[in-house]
């Protein structure tokens, strides 16, 4: 079973996901996490340690962007694991972030 696709259609973040994490040889991690598990899989099987705010760079599938380890995690869950996004006001789920960003602009104005 790799990327579980469970009935429901936002990827809970239960759900299990293959990691595409580039490891040094050119190879790809593909082990599997759970979606919540995630930092803690970076952090035991790719030494991604270090303060919220050390710079690390993303080698998820040869993604290269760089950003705050703090992000990281919400990053690769997001951009590469396709997890819903959710709307932390009333929390309806969202598959694009531009729908949620126009969401929430009239969901906190009131
Ligand atoms: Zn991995
Ligand atoms: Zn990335
Ligand atoms: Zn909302």
């Amino acid at each position: 079973m790799i990327m579980a696709q469970s009935a429901s259609a936002d990827h809970p973040l239960s759900d299990l996901f293959q990691c595409k994490w580039d490891d040094k040889d050119g190879f790809q991690c593909n082990n599997l996490f759970y979606g919540n598990n995630f930092s803690v899989h970076l952090r035991e099987v790719h030494q991604i340690i270090g303060g919220n705010m050390a710079r690390v760079r993303c080698q998820w599938n040869h993604c290269g962007m760089e950003l705050n380890l703090d992000n990281l995690a919400r990053h690769v869950k997001e951009r590469h694991l396709s997890i819903a996004l959710r709307c932390d006001i009333c929390g309806r789920g969202f598959s694009r972030r531009d729908t949620l960003h126009n969401h929430r602009e009239t969901c906190s104005g009131s």
